[in-house]
């Protein structure tokens, strides 16, 4: 089932195609160029702008929400609109408090270092990452006994980008350490639609307004899978409508691909499905709903949910989830025998 999930079109997790690192083309560079999210840009772009103006290190930045939303990016664009470098890590890549004070002892004054998925730093290693934080400092504690020594290393001033898909699982004393908090929103489908242009732009590829919102609207709010519902679609655009990406040619690549016009796939339907046969409609818990259709509850919880509350077909409630009445009869069933959910609830876990 884990294969399932990587080879899921609609996956918002990186695959090799799209872990384009800094050679991604598509990755906006600046603040002007990312597109949507504007509170958060509105608020970045004060911090940063008093940042450089007192010639000081930003406060760090905590970035939340569901993958493919441009957490990394907007780390990038952070460190280029301060002019200074960025080092990409990851809470899994961290494994011992060694490896983070290497990384940390190496960094420059100002430089941006971005570890993302922070909630899956080792308590060990998040022990070393308060003081660097707070004072610009490590102490490290080497040998045994009375061989035991310990040494205070002072770092550069820098900022740490973290970034989470899910806030409510930081420790307190983590999340406390970070000035400034951000929440990334799934994005509109206009917003979506002017992303699929810029990046049909890039990548060289005719695209017409009605066919950058289609597939805009069926990418489920995520800019990732935008770019690549947009690569998979250039394929048939070539055979059908001489390489030009409109309405038709959008639509019949999304069809063949099983994305239906809400940009749900088989999984989603799936889920949807299991509610309805399999618990009337809920409420069920999530670790049942995770067993019944052979998926990971975290896979659920930060890839399916987002959308499907979104978009008002699911709701989280105290007592498990629930179909709602649209989400009923999107799926072709009527609402006789189903206990539905009559308003979405989308209770926020996150901060
Ligand atoms: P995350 O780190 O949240 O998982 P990324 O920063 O890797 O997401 O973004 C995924 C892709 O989506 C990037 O390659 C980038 O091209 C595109 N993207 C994300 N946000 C935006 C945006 N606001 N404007 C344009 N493109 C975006």
């Amino acid at each position: 089932m884990e294969m399932d999930f990587e080879n899921r079109i609609l996956s918002p997790s990186e695959i090799p195609i799209d872990a384009l690192g800094d050679d991604n083309p598509l990755r906006p560079k600046r603040l002007e160029d990312y597109i949507g999210q504007d509170k958060v840009k509105e608020n970045l772009s004060v911090f940063i702008q008093a940042a450089v103006q007192r010639g000081e290190a930003l406060d760090h930045v905590l970035l939340y929400g569901p993958p493919g939303l441009g957490k990394t990016t907007l780390a990038g664009i952070i460190a280029n609109e301060l002019g200074t470098n960025l080092r990409i890590t990851s809470g899994p890549a961290i494994e011992k408090p060694g490896d983070l004070a290497a990384m940390l002892t190496s960094l420059n004054e100002g430089d941006v270092l971005f570890i993302d998925e922070i909630h899956r730093l080792s308590r060990a290693v998040e022990e070393i990452l308060y003081p660097s934080m707070e004072d610009f400092a490590i102490d490290i504690v080497t040998g045994k006994g009375q061989m035991a020594a310990s040494y205070h290393l002072p770092l550069q001033k820098f900022t740490l980008v973290g970034a989470t898909t899910r806030a409510g699982q930081l420790t307190a004393p983590l999340r406390d350490r970070f000035g400034v908090i951000l929440r990334l929103e799934l994005y509109s489908p206009a917003e979506l639609a002017q992303i699929v242009k810029r990046s049909a732009g890039i990548l060289d590829m005719p695209i017409d307004d009605e066919g950058a919102l289609e597939i805009a609207s069926r990418s489920r709010g995520t800019p990732r899978i935008a770019n690549r519902l947009l690569k998979r679609v250039r394929d048939f655009a070539q055979v059908i409508s001489n390489g030009v990406i409109n309405a038709e040619s959008a639509k019949t690549a999304l069809d063949k691909l099983e994305i239906d016009e809400l940009g749900l796939d088989a999984n989603d339907r799936r889920l949807l499905d299991a509610l309805v046969r399999f618990y009337k409609g809920g409420p069920v818990g999530i670790e049942t709903l995770a067993a019944a259709i052979g998926e990971e509850a975290v896979t659920i919880e930060d890839v399916y949910e987002p959308y499907l509350m979104q978009i008002g077909f699911l709701s989280r409630t105290p007592r498990g989830r629930c179909i709602t009445a649209a989400g009923c009869k999107h799926m072709g069933y009527d609402f006789e025998g189903v206990t539905v959910a009559s308003q979405p609830t989308l209770f926020d876990e996150n901060i």
